[in-house]
């Protein structure tokens, strides 16, 4: 997850300069216990941290940062633990739980091209990339890393000018190459104090990374859609990307990930009940979208939803996000052969690729039209594409879209630089914890 200080004047509690923020990404490693299957307490919230930290002016903070970020991660020692096999290699089944932005959402295509691109490099047997649904941001185990990282920060005041001001009497910047200079020993000094620390027995790396323009816009192209098919599922909240079976393709598996996921890929969450009849399983209408089996008891349970109008039993048929609109799990599954992916545009590029024919009955054809949000937040540009943050469902997630994607018609898009266009909050509010000492067992 990412959060963002100010670098500020002693005694003064505002802004200096829009923009004037470090932007640490913070990696937390969850060590899981061995031979404590089934039970969620074997994944711990201990293991080691890495904070990455970046000038909020100069760099950004997206899926190619992450990328370079997570390419860092495997080379560390202090990671080394929980990444790397015996032999060295990148462990065979990579989980990465993220915060849910919308440079991090498994949903944006460039966080799916970097994990591909992750999964083939280290011919990884699968890589899971998943986030909570909003208003479950608590639950993200990397919230508990924050508090004593936190705490460290406590009465600290970052410099702005160790080399000299670089910002006229208006706080307009006027010397560019020194404000550069100013930003990196800001951070260097936000990384000097997390890096000596130890948390629960585990280290913390904390470094300041210069802004690199090459690796910060760099997406790896995809593969084939035909290749995207057969290895990549899509839902709102979890991106799989597994080894097919054939070894011509993917090579021999690393793990015993096949006897967890016969079908390679995790079956959807739905909820099973009991009534005085027996076992059941509510329609999704009727389902309160809080409690669902767990993933051994619906492996084992012989029940599994009935799935009207769809082929296969599209993966996020429960997401309470997707209940109010249920007509976009159909405008989201491919007509022909039941695939689901999470954009309607993914679909179409699908079914132009993958099948000869247009949709097998019009009746049910997908319509193609660009997406309407309920609020466009901002735009920016990185290299040549032109991206729009947008809120699309009410409620939900922001999420960056494809200028060409975005139905414009009933929105306006503002026009103000992004970086202000961001909601300005207190440190304080940066800095909460959602957990309280009583709360930590
Ligand atoms: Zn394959
Ligand atoms: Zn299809």
């Amino acid at each position: 997850m990412h959060v963002e200080y100010r670098v500020s004047l002693p005694d003064h509690d505002w802004v200096i300069a829009t923009r004037h923020k470090l932007i640490p990404s913070v990696y937390a490693g969850c060590i899981i216990k061995g031979n404590d299957m089934g039970r969620a307490e074997a994944i711990t919230y201990s293991g080691p941290t890495y904070v990455a930290i970046r000038s909020g002016k100069h760099s950004s903070s997206t899926a190619s940062t992450h990328a370079v970020d997570f390419n860092k991660l495997a080379t560390l020692n202090n990671f080394k633990e929980i990444m790397r096999d015996e032999e060295g290699r990148l462990k065979p089944v990579v989980l990465i739980s993220s915060d849910g932005g919308p440079d991090e959402n498994p949903r944006y295509p460039k966080v799916i091209s970097h994990a591909i691109h992750h999964f083939v490099k280290h011919d990884l047997d699968a890589i899971f990339i998943f986030t909570n649904a909003p208003g479950r941001s608590a639950f993200n185990r990397v919230e508990r890393r924050m508090a004593p990282l936190s705490r460290e920060l406590s009465g600290l005041i970052l410099p702005h000018d160790s080399y000299g001001t670089h910002l006229d009497e208006q706080g307009r910047t006027k010397d560019h190459d020194l404000e550069k200079m100013n930003f990196q020993k800001a951070g260097e000094v936000l990384a000097e104090v997390w890096n000596n620390m130890v948390i629960d027995g585990h280290d913390v790396v904390a470094e300041y990374l210069k802004p690199d323009d090459t690796a910060e816009s760099f997406v790896p192209d995809l593969p084939s859609l035909q290749w995207y098919s057969e290895h990549v599922r899509e839902s709102q909240y979890l991106l799989q990307v597994v080894k097919c079976d054939d070894r011509a393709c993917c090579g021999d598996l690393r793990s015993s990930l096949r006897s967890i996921l016969p079908e390679r890929f995790v079956i959807p969450p739905y909820p099973i009940l009991q009534s005085s009849s027996g076992l059941y399983i509510p329609k999704p209408q009727e389902h309160d979208g809080k409690t669902f089996a767990t993933f051994l008891l619906r492996r084992s349970l012989g029940i599994t939803p009935t799935h009207d109008g769809f082929n296969k039993l599209p993966y996020d048929l429960y997401c309470p996000s997707l209940q109010k609109d249920r007509r976009q799990l159909l405008e989201r599954t491919c007509q022909w052969c039941g695939l689901y992916f999470c954009t309607k545009k993914k679909v179409k590029e699908h079914v132009n690729s993958c099948h000869k024919q247009p949709n097998p009955s019009s009746s049910n054809s997908v319509e193609m039209h660009n997406v309407r949000p309920s609020r466009i937040l901002t735009r920016r540009s990185i290299g040549r594409s032109k991206e729009i943050l947008c809120v699309v469902r009410e409620n939900d997630d922001t999420e960056w879209l494809d200028e060409t994607d975005v139905d414009f018609q009933q929105s306006t898009v503002p026009t103000t630089d992004l970086q202000d266009a961001y909601p300005v909050v207190s440190v304080e509010e940066c800095l909460a914890n959602p957990w309280s000492e009583d709360n930590i067992h």
